[in-house]
């Protein structure tokens, strides 16, 4: 029987481990710290064998095969004695992907990931087709794949699933965009965090699709030097290629190798510039897939975004409250701003990752009437904006950062949450300071 270790007995964890076991592979998950009670729970009832709180070197060491979580990073010693054995350390997704047979179409990018995820998913469940959704989004792909087949499953994957794989080809695959983010997994080498993206077209062939952003220098810059097998089908806001999906007279134009199709482009569910981009990348998968006009059209349309993305939360006296708390990055931000079209009480703030906050100056200056600081070091923000706009509070806690806002929206305004940094500092996570606001503005 083949040795299956898993490292870190998180949702790909567990989901690797019930694959494993009924792939046949002698299971063994190990995780450093407390495994979750949701997951020991599934482990006990599953029957698999584990140990929390520490690594039994010598047990894993021994293993044919080692899945290593998303969270853990290939630099520390007990991955490097792994690797220098020989021993294949490979992610969730790689794992998954041996076995099914399903279209895979996988999607990445630094940001817009799971709208764009859930978006493709929305529109082929409304066209009947038998899809799955899986990745960094709910449940784990390989959870799902033991659960059973599926024809299509459309993934949500990060960069660090991405570092892990060997042979993992979807058939369409998607960078939404790629701005600096996780670099110190990278060792703060943008170009390497750029390469790892790339990985998502690594395996695929001649028949298989890459949808891109166009309008991304970065992109763009990698695919002139790196050229890959994959059909190219870019996505822009601006002009049009020979292949892809862009603007024209108010519709969308999907030229694909086979035809062309022409959708109008008004009522998006979806509002701002960035969601336009994603939803042209959803589009284009789907049409790549065979669904009908009409039912793409409808689904754009009719589709719920994900909650804590530019979420509309409530309107009080005529302001608008918008949640937009997954925002842990600058570029995220960028859109929200870009999106604002009334003018905006601006939270913002958290842990900063090396942010710099100068490209949302101009949209600062146009948008923005006040800020107010959330963050237990508002120091960088403070640089940066005080003189900007006329009101500038700083606060600690979510209640009173919306009391402070309430205060200063008047009619016609938007309240924003959009903090730019990670939520550490004051929140558990992204949720739970998307949450607290939504709480707070009930509370008013
Ligand atoms: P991800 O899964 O990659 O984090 P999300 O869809 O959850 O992406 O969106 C994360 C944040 O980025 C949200 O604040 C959202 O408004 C913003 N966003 C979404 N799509 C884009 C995009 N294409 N470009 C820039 N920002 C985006």
């Amino acid at each position: 029987m083949e040795r299956l270790v898993i490292l870190g007995g998180g949702e790909s964890g567990v989901g690797t481990a019930i694959l494993g076991k009924q792939k046949g592979f002698e299971v063994f998950v190990s995780d450093k710290g407390e495994i979750k009670k949701k997951y020991k729970d599934v482990l006990i009832h599953v029957g698999l064998e584990w140990e929390e709180g520490g690594h039994t070197e010598e047990k894993i060491l021994n293993a044919d095969l080692v899945m290593k979580s998303p969270g853990i990073p290939d630099k520390v010693p007990l991955v490097q004695k792994l690797v220098n054995k020989g021993i294949p350390v490979i992610s969730e997704i790689e794992f998954a992907s041996r076995y099914t047979g399903a279209t895979i179409i996988a999607i990445t990018g630094s940001n817009g990931k799971t709208t764009t995820t859930m978006l493709t998913y929305h529109i082929l469940k409304q066209a009947g087709y038998d899809v799955g959704m899986a990745g960094n989004i709910g449940d784990s792909f390989a959870q799902m794949v033991a659960e059973g087949e599926k024809e299509y499953f459309v993934l949500e994957i990060s960069s660090f699933q991405l570092d892990g794989i060997t042979s993992f080809s979807p058939h369409i695959a998607m960078i939404t965009n790629i701005t600096p983010d996780h670099l110190d997994r990278y060792d703060n080498d943008f170009l390497k965090y750029v390469a790892s993206k790339f990985r998502i077209t690594m395996n695929q062939s001649s028949k298989d699709f890459f949808i891109y952003d166009a309008d991304d220098d970065v992109i763009d810059a990698h695919l002139k030097k790196h050229p890959i097998q994959a059909s190219k089908l870019p996505f822009s806001l601006h002009g049009e290629k020979q292949y892809g999906t862009f603007l024209k007279d108010k519709q969308f134009v999907i030229k694909t190798h086979e035809d062309t199709m022409e959708l109008a482009s008004d009522s998006l569910a979806l509002e701002g510039q960035h969601n336009l981009k994603n939803t042209m990348a959803a589009i284009t998968a789907a049409k790549l897939v065979g669904i009908r006009k009409e039912t793409i059209r409808e689904c754009i349309q009719n589709f719920q975004g994900a909650a804590h993305r530019l979420e509309k939360v409530l309107k009080i006296h005529h302001v608008q409250y918008i949640n937009d708390s997954k925002a842990t990055n600058v570029n995220a931000t960028y859109y929200a701003l870009d999106s604002m079209s009334t003018p905006t009480v601006w939270i913002v703030g958290g842990v900063d990752k090396g942010n710099d906050y100068k490209a949302l100056m101009p949209l600062v200056r146009e948008k923005v009437k006040a800020i107010i600081c959330l963050g237990m070091d508002n120091e960088k923000l403070r640089q940066t904006f005080v003189n900007a706009v006329d009101i500038f509070v700083e606060t600690y806690a979510m209640s009173e950062a919306v009391k402070v806002a309430y205060k200063i929206a008047e009619r016609g305004d938007t309240v924003l949450l959009s903090p730019a940094c990670a939520s550490f500092d004051l929140f558990k996570n992204y949720e739970d300071r998307g949450n607290q606001f939504k709480e707070a503005i009930k509370n008013l």
